[in-house]
């Protein structure tokens, strides 16, 4: 059992501490993204836009406010966290003597592998019209997406993202760092697959080594159609599932064609299709 003094001492010295964690890892990874896109900008990712449409400032302040809410419900997820490894409910451990490093990679392999199929279906059951409103209105009202779109969510649907971290941390012993390098992965991935311009060195041909991850027209796509792709890191439960949008490699082809013929010296800037065309 854990005491009152642990839970006071917690909340004046760990919860500051994670609160700084999860809103530092938000701000630092979108904030990085849109400064790579703005500097990079004319070299590299006007010929890489997806939607014709730009966000607007008011879609800005949204998604951002919305993720402040985000970001307080994850951190007071990894506060009960914390307190609940203290009171040795959760198993985390810190030590290599405990687990090796195969182990390490392992786990943590699997957990973005389980993570991925987590999202898919949640994602998926989000989408009914029963569902839909409660959980998942606010991230869709960014139709045009920007790094910032990340962590907009509805309180029920963070609470729903966040909720598989301590569900597999239960049933799989997990390095703390691990845990570090998993949050890492998924914030990167969610901010790039909101960037609004492609990141992906895509080719515009299914490639057999990279054809498995999803690309940020993937996504964009999701957000302008809504009935398609809903998966986040890997296209496997889209293809297997049939929710693939029809027309995505021919988006990605055309932005790769784009990509390529801004590239060449002396072609014209090729403009792009009209957002929300499907
Ligand atoms: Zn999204
Ligand atoms: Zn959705």
């Amino acid at each position: 059992m854990i005491s009152l003094d642990t839970v006071l001492h917690g909340l004046t010295t760990v919860l500051p501490h994670v609160l700084m964690l999860e809103g530092g890892r938000y701000v630092v990874t979108a904030g990085l993204v849109s400064l790579a896109t703005w500097i990079f900008w004319r070299s590299w990712f006007r010929a890489r836009k997806i939607q014709s449409r730009s966000a607007t400032a008011s879609d800005y302040r949204r998604e951002v406010l919305a993720s402040a809410r985000t970001v307080l419900i994850f951190t007071l997820t990894g506060f009960s966290m914390y307190l609940a490894v203290r009171s040795g409910w959760l198993r985390v451990y810190k030590d290599f003597s405990v687990q090796g490093p195969v182990y390490f990679a392992v786990t943590l392999a699997l957990m973005i592998a389980a993570h991925d199929a987590y999202f898919y279906w949640t994602h998926r059951a989000m989408h009914h019209p029963r569902l839909f409103r409660a959980f998942h209105w606010t991230h869709h009202k960014s139709r045009t997406p920007t790094p910032w779109t990340a962590y907009a969510f509805d309180a029920p649907e963070a609470i729903v993202m966040v909720a598989f971290v301590p569900i597999w941390a239960a049933i799989v012993p997990m390095h703390d760092t691990a845990l570090y390098i998993f949050m890492t992965w998924q914030i990167a991935r969610n901010v790039i697959g909101h960037a609004g311009v492609e990141f992906s060195p895509v080719s515009g041909r299914r490639s057999r080594l990279w054809g498995w991850l999803n690309t940020t027209t993937h996504h964009d796509l999701h957000h302008q159609s809504g009935r398609t792709n809903y998966g986040l890191y890997f296209s496997w439960w889209d293809r297997w599932m049939a929710t693939e949008h029809p027309d995505y490699q021919a988006r990605v082809a055309e932005v790769a064609e784009r990509s390529r013929a801004a590239r060449k010296p002396g072609t014209p800037f090729s403009p792009m299709r009209p957002a929300g065309e499907s």
